[in-house]
Order: structure tokens, then sequence, then C-alpha cells
């Protein structure tokens, strides 16, 4: 007797948040949950760090005396339950392929990527990247690159490992930061008048890609902006 396996075999795959069985099919592997508690930052956003605001206001009290050296920020989503999930299991659980997950999210307004000329990556250093396999921001870079036709390209490296950044406050942040990233000398002359876009996971307190912003800038490029996945909030407003 012939028998079809067609039926039988229902492709599932786990949510990359909860890890719930999601039949396949889910454009960015999230359960209907997780998908509907992302947070998503949408509707009117801080002009220069990405966060929600009220209506017809362009800047955030909060970010306002930080001085970023990017133009400004894009993020996906706040840091909350879902995301945070999400980054740890590509950054911990070595899930490398949540990358393209994460980069179908970032990249669902296509028309946002339309400014810009590269996409660059915040670097990590030899010995975390050593540990880690990979660095995440990268893997998610490329993914982005592919979704969107820009070239992603390495603009920077990381000089020294500093420490660990967890505890500290924005300004000792920026402290710790300086000196840390340096232009990669083999792409050094991409930069001139490009409109540069960094992406990154998390965006913290904004002083790594602060930072990084700085640094790139210091070959004249035309414009740096930054995205990420998930952000930290600053504004309680919902
Ligand atoms: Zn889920
Ligand atoms: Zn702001």
């Amino acid at each position: 007797m012939f028998i079809s396996f067609e039926n039988m075999v229902t492709k599932e795959h786990s949510c990359i948040s909860c890890s719930k069985e999601i039949l396949d099919g889910s454009e960015f592997q999230l359960c209907e949950n997780c998908l509907k508690n992302l947070d998503s930052i949408d509707g009117e956003t801080c002009s220069k760090c990405g966060d929600r605001l009220k209506d017809g206001i362009l800047r955030c009290e909060y970010c306002e005396g930080f001085g970023y050296e990017f133009d400004s920020n894009r993020s996906v989503c706040y840091y909350t339950d879902v995301s945070s999930k999400i980054v740890k299991g590509l950054k911990y659980g070595g899930r490398k392929y949540y990358a393209k997950h994460i980069a179908r999210l970032m990249t669902k307004d296509k028309k946002f990527f339309e400014k810009f000329d590269l996409i660059t990556y915040v670097p990590v250093g030899k010995k975390r990247l050593r540990s880690r396999g990979f660095n995440q921001a990268e893997e998610i870079a490329n993914e982005i690159s592919k979704l969107v036709n820009i070239p992603a390209v390495s603009l920077l490296s990381k000089t020294i490992e500093n420490k660990n950044q967890a505890k500290l406050s924005q300004k000792e942040r920026l402290e710790n930061l300086k000196g840390t990233f340096d232009i990669d000398t083999s792409n050094k002359d991409k930069i001139k008048g490009k409109k540069i876009l960094i992406v990154d996971d998390v965006f913290t307190t904004g002083a790594t890609l602060s930072e990084c912003a700085k640094v790139l800038k210091s070959q004249k490029p035309k414009t740096v902006c930054s995205i990420t996945f998930a952000k930290t909030r600053f504004n309680s407003i919902n």
C-alpha cells in the first residue's frame, strides 16, 4: 500500500521568543501572542533617539542633553520580555539564525532604508568574538543588507575591550567607550560623502552608537544614522 507522508508531516517551528510551537509560515517566526506584545515603536518618535513621543513634540526631554553624535536613531520595539528573549537567544544562546528574523522585523518599513548608501554595524572585540563565535550586529546587518539591497560593510573596528557597561550610567558609558572604536582601515575610503546606517541589536543609553558615529564622522560621511532591534524606554509615555 502506498502511503503519502505529505499530510502527516506538519512543519513546525518554535517561537523565537517564548519557544511555543508555531506553524511554519509565520513571517517573523513569532507566535501570535509574542507578536502582539512586541511593543513596536510606531507613530510619533523623537527625531534623535527614536523613542515614542506625544503628538507634536519633536525631541524628547530625556535625550536632549546627551549630545548624541548620530543624526538620528530608529528602534523597532522596546526592550521588553518578548524582545529581550529574542536578543538573548541570538547573543548568548548561539541561535545565529535569529538574525534573519530580527532583520525581517527591522525592515518592515522598506522606505526608511532608501536614504542610505551603506550599512555597517557595531564591532565587537576579538575576545568576545571568539567566545560568541559571531558578532550579532554584523549578522543582523548582513541579513538587512540582503532584504533592502544596500551593501553591508565593516567600517569600524574595536581596538580596546572596554569593561562591561551594564552597571554604568550614560556618562560613565561614554567615558568607558572613549577610544575603543577605530575606523576599519581596509574600508576607510568608502565613508566620505556617504549616508551611513549603523546596525546594532539593542539601544540602551545610546552611548555605543554615539561613539561609533563620532568615529565615522572623522571621515566626513554625509549622514550617520542608526537602527536597532530593541530600545530601552526613556519616556514613560504610552
Ligand atoms: Zn511566542
Ligand atoms: Zn529622544
